[in-house]
């Protein structure tokens, strides 16, 4: 996909040399390989005029200047794995990728904080605080994201339910505006209420507002034990109402996550791994973090009475490492299986906890009524369901109208169920249509106007997300 945007003629190359010295650091149009011009999936694929590596924030400073200048609009990445196109260049102009600056620069145990750059790997970052006794708790399931990306999109993942998503762990946030002004939000204090939060402004922003350059980051001490179980359920009613009856329990679990049977097979041909249950319509998997082994029996055998009394046939504790990963692996590689069967639009609609069971249900009967399938599995402790629509054999344009009605249908009824589009991925261009749509128009407006007052020529990510998509006409080059 491309948009109708205007094209960027003047040969800005020597100019981007002269503030990023390195030659392959700069790579112009022509020689730009595809999955920088895309996003997680490679679907869609946009269009820019060079891609550029900066590996500090001089350099970000100055290419926001040079950009702001010359009007040439600017989509920043990081490690590219975001599931909604918000990385898809739609008007040409730079690709401002974070991945080379990514290097931890601090771990300061007095204040549990961590500074680090944008483009460090989630999975590099997690191992050298383990390492260290140090624990980052926002875990989403593709580790190959970046700290930068994360805080971008706001992720969430698995252990949303105990310890909330990326926001809650950003401290403060070093960001370049357009025109190339440098900012600092935050910073190591563990509370602030000095004036507007516009740290909190830039996550999730999903490179619309400013450019991320330095994270601070909170941490936690390392757990010290972890454990996990599985339960198996005659139906998905008797699952989900088992969530609410674990979460009464006061056991705190560290993720509840639910899976059909249906999804669970899928898993386990992909991984090639056995699921440790069979025989349940649907199964909940649930994990703790504790002080010791005690501590996390009591916990399970409080979260298995909660289970059975839901209508639970089987509740297996895994305190063993290996079936542990194993179990943990199926459901992390659930995007993936699914894709390796048929392209797939993920979609991660949040709703209530309460609502879970009404929006299962709703997704089954528009199974039924359109032909559709859908595998549903998911955040089932935090009300973020996952879905994977499935386009198998359809043709492109039967697939496009197809999803375009289903997901119409789908989002308006969650709304109704004061429910949102997305819970973690973001709104990118994917989500869009349905986004605004369900929003009012006044939050749609202000929104707009925070924009315009960190972006006032539109140059940072334009036309997606929250803003219009028909607004991504700039001023004239200079
Ligand atoms: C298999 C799979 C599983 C996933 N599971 C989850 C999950 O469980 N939970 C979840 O939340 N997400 C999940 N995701 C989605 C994705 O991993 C997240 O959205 C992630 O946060 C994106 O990080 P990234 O570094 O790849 O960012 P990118 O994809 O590079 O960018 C994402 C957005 O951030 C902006 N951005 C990037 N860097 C900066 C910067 N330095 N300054 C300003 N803006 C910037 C970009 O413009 C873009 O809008 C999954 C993806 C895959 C492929």
């Amino acid at each position: 996909m491309s948009s109708g945007g205007p094209m960027f003629t003047g040969d800005y190359m020597p100019d981007l040399r002269m503030i990023i010295p390195d030659a392959d650091r700069v790579i112009p149009g022509d020689r730009i390989e595809k999955k920088f011009l895309s996003d997680g999936l490679e679907r869609r694929t946009g269009r820019a005029d060079a891609l550029v590596f900066p590996v500090s924030t001089a350099e970000v400073k100055k290419l926001l200047s040079y950009s702001e200048e010359r009007n040439i609009p600017v989509t920043a990445r990081s490690g590219g794995t975001n599931l909604t196109g918000s990385t898809v260049p739609l008007t040409g102009g730079l690709i401002v990728d974070f991945s080379r600056m990514n290097r931890l620069l601090e771990i300061d145990r007095e204040t549990l904080t961590a500074v680090v750059e944008p483009g460090m790997v989630l999975q590099d970052f997690q191992r050298v605080l383990e390492a260290q006794g140090l624990f980052y708790p926002p875990d989403p399931g593709e580790k190959t994201a970046t700290l930068g990306g994360n805080i971008a999109t706001n992720a969430g993942g698995m252990r949303a339910v105990k310890y909330g998503v990326t926001r809650d762990y950003v401290r403060g946030l070093e960001v370049v505006i357009p025109g190339g002004t440098v900012l600092n939000f935050g910073g190591k204090t563990a509370k602030d209420a000095s004036g507007l939060s516009l740290k909190n402004l830039i996550i999730g922003s999903e490179g619309t507002l400013g450019l991320i350059t330095k994270c601070i980051l909170k941490l936690l001490p390392l757990p010290r034990e972890n454990a996990g179980a599985v339960a198996a359920f005659p139906s998905l009613d008797a699952g989900i109402a088992a969530v609410n009856k674990i979460i009464m329990t006061a056991t705190d679990p560290t993720a509840i996550e639910f899976l059909e049977q249906a999804v669970v097979e899928l898993g386990e041909a992909y991984t090639g791994l056995p699921f440790p249950l069979s025989g349940g319509a649907a199964y909940l998997l649930l994990s703790y973090h504790g002080e010791s082994k005690t501590d996390i029996r009591s916990r399970l055998a409080l979260a298995e009475e909660a289970a059975r009394s839901a209508g639970a046939g089987q509740f297996m504790v895994i305190g063993d490492p290996e079936t542990f990963n194993r179990v943990w692996q199926v459901r992390g590689c659930l995007v993936k299986a699914v894709e390796a069967v048929s392209e797939q639009e993920p979609v991660d609609i949040v709703v209530p906890i309460n609502r879970i069971g009404d929006f299962i249900a709703h997704v089954h009967g528009l199974e039924k009524e359109s032909g559709i399938a859908m595998v549903a599995f998911g955040h089932a402790g935090d009300g973020n369901v996952h879905l994977c629509v499935m386009r198998e054999k359809r043709s492109a344009p039967a697939w496009e109208a197809e999803l375009k009605r289903v997901m119409t249908t789908m989002c308006r009824t969650i709304t109704g169920m004061g429910g949102l589009v997305s819970g973690e991925h973001g709104i990118g261009i994917s989500k869009q249509s349905y986004y605004l749509e369900n929003t009012p128009p006044e939050n749609l407006a202000l929104m707009r106007r925070i924009k315009g007052a960190f972006d006032p020529k539109n140059l940072l990510n334009p036309g997606k997300s929250y803003q219009d998509p028909a607004l991504t006409s700039l001023p004239a080059p200079g």
